[in-house]
């Protein structure tokens, strides 16, 4: 090697670790941007009432989860080969509920900032009898533990990080449980929901935007839990426990400033980009209260 080669290449090395530390300055310089914005929202954080009987956390006593726990408990987090969402109808849609479902995938791609993909739908016939029951009035529900265990989590797409089934009929986890909206498995990738309590008679224009208000936050719910984040307590969230439709209505479709902090930090987004693609898609479905609240965050 000559003198002069010898300093070319220690120009191109010293222009390498330029651009590399310039690099790594610039994306620590954006995540304290971000935290701090989030930081900014601590002061709009609703606390929650005290739990009446009925209510979730009067029945359920849970503890929460905050930021440390949640980043010390190794949580579901997208990679480069295993980065989208899916989601996958099963049971027969008309054109109105696949509209739903696809307004939920919108939503979740800006929610979580990851490619969502909606599968084809599957014949619910795939579900035996022994993992569904008819009620006294007369209609049918799917026991979402089957479908976690036995067919979501054995048709896993290779590049999907977590995947949730949409079923057309209602669910209930347990013998003992009446229902549930959604269930999801904190560490498995999977999860299911239901929309079919949602729209309160059959699926119309006049319900339609009633609907895709409510599923899209259970949608959120669950994916949440798919990315092992557990029930919130720690202020009014769409990651709170809910075990009515009453308490599912009473929360707006937006993160406290804790779970926001703790997404943040699994996904990594531009938060300021996430919160404007959140006010256009409320203001484009006509959501006016969580476009209020959207448009009241981004005022800081
Ligand atoms: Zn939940
Ligand atoms: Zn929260």
């Amino acid at each position: 090697m000559n003198p002069n080669q010898a300093s070319s290449l220690q120009c191109a090395l010293l222009l390498f670790t330029l651009l590399v530390s310039g690099c790594t300055e610039k994306k620590v310089d954006s995540r304290t941007k971000d935290f701090a914005l989030i930081k900014k929202l601590v002061p709009y954080d609703v606390t929650m009432e005290a739990p009446m009987q009925g209510d979730w956390l009067f029945e359920h006593k849970e503890q929460g989860q905050n930021f440390e726990q949640y980043a010390k408990s190794a949580p579901v987090s997208p990679n480069a080969s295993q980065k989208n969402i899916y989601l996958q109808p099963i049971g027969i849609f008309n054109e109105r509920e696949d509209k739903i479902i696809h307004y939920t995938a919108e939503y979740l791609e800006i929610f979580f900032d990851l490619k969502t993909i909606v599968l084809p739908a599957v014949s619910d016939s795939i579900i035996p009898g022994t993992a569904r029951r008819t009620r006294e009035e007369g209609y049918e529900q799917l026991l979402t533990g089957y479908i976690l265990d036995s067919v979501i989590a054995k048709s896993i797409p290779k590049d999907a990080i977590v995947v949730m089934g949409i079923t057309q009929k209602d669910l209930y986890p347990a013998e003992a449980w009446n229902f549930v909206f959604g269930q999801a498995r904190l560490k498995k990738r999977v999860g299911v929901s239901s929309f079919v309590r949602f729209h309160e008679g059959e699926l119309s224009a006049d319900n339609f935007d009633l609907c895709l208000e409510r599923f899209i936050k259970t949608s959120a719910h669950e994916i949440g839990h798919m990315f092992s984040f557990k029930h919130c307590t720690h202020a009014v969230c769409v990651m709170n426990g809910s075990n009515s439709l009453y308490e599912t209505d009473e929360r707006p479709n937006r993160l406290c400033s804790e779970c926001l902090k703790k997404l943040y930090w699994n996904l990594g987004f531009d938060v300021k980009t996430r919160m404007l693609a959140l006010q256009a898609y409320f203001k484009k479905h006509k959501l006016t209260r969580d476009y209020d609240l959207q448009t009241r965050d981004l005022g800081l």
